[in-house]
């Protein structure tokens, strides 16, 4: 979003995001009059957010490029989603949300940083077992089919996702993504399918492995998690407290 600018109150630790579209003029027809005489409302968000904080210390932060996470799909209107900002000495998180989907977004600055954790690695194991009865003439009998899952699954707990490659397609949700799995771990599970078909029946498993490995129902799916790491500030309170200092000081002047 190189068309936006972010600005913090240093004071107040508050943030606007100011957009191309903030300065535009609302026009509100009137009825009944022509189109000259559209009433124009001006809808300055950005005055109002400089009069609240007139005399104020105010920033620009830099927002860093495809920081921008979110908790639910994209097509989500009413969720929270985050992206990073820098002044170029400290990192702050900035939360974007709503709670209500008639609700202005909200931007709320915490100074911190966040990272996605990845809390699960699973197989498509629904996905696996319908393109399985549906490439295998016959149909592998149901044993088999969950004897391969097991298997597969048993493969998958010893594997970190970070290793693997990753696979571009956006998937609908942001903190859900596809991984290809290894060759080596292919062919492990490849020469571990021998204990569970056999001729035919494995030269078809054969095929299948190599055929959805890339982009199929072989791949892997994470879920991740935002974890935020939240600076916690020295309290701002603590700054009166010098003030018995002073009186002090004013007491060892007499
Ligand atoms: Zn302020």
């Amino acid at each position: 979003m190189p068309m936006n600018q972010l600005i913090r109150c240093k004071n107040c630790d508050q943030v606007f995001l100011k957009s191309p579209f903030d300065s535009l003029p609302e026009y509100n027809p009137t009825p009944g009059l022509a189109p000259e005489n559209f009433q124009t409302i001006e809808r300055d968000d950005f005055q109002d957010f400089l009069t609240h904080h007139h005399g104020h210390q105010l920033e620009h932060l830099r927002i860093i490029e495809d920081s921008y996470v979110s908790e639910k799909a994209y097509s989500e209107p009413v969720k929270t989603s985050f992206f990073k900002a820098t002044n170029g000495r400290e990192k702050f998180v900035i939360k974007k949300f709503r709670e209500r989907i008639d609700e202005p977004l909200q931007y709320q600055l915490i100074p911190g940083d966040y990272s996605l954790k990845c809390t699960a690695v699973e197989i498509q194991s629904q996905e696996i077992s319908k393109q399985l009865k549906r490439d295998l003439t016959p149909s592998p009998s149901q044993d088999k089919i969950d004897a391969f899952l097991k298997l597969f699954r048993a493969i998958v707990e010893g594997i970190e996702v970070k290793g693997l490659e990753r696979i571009p397609e956006d998937s609908w949700h942001p903190l859900e993504v596809y991984y290809k799995m290894d060759d080596v771990h292919l062919v492990y599970l490849l020469r571990n399918c021998r204990s569970i078909f056999k001729g035919r029946e494995y030269s078809a498993m054969e095929r299948f492995i190599r055929d959805h490995k890339e982009d199929g129902v072989l791949l892997l799916k994470a879920t991740f998690e935002i974890e935020l790491t939240e600076i916690v500030k020295p309290d701002k309170k603590k700054v009166s407290s010098f003030q018995p200092l002073e009186k002090q000081k004013v007491v060892w002047k007499k």
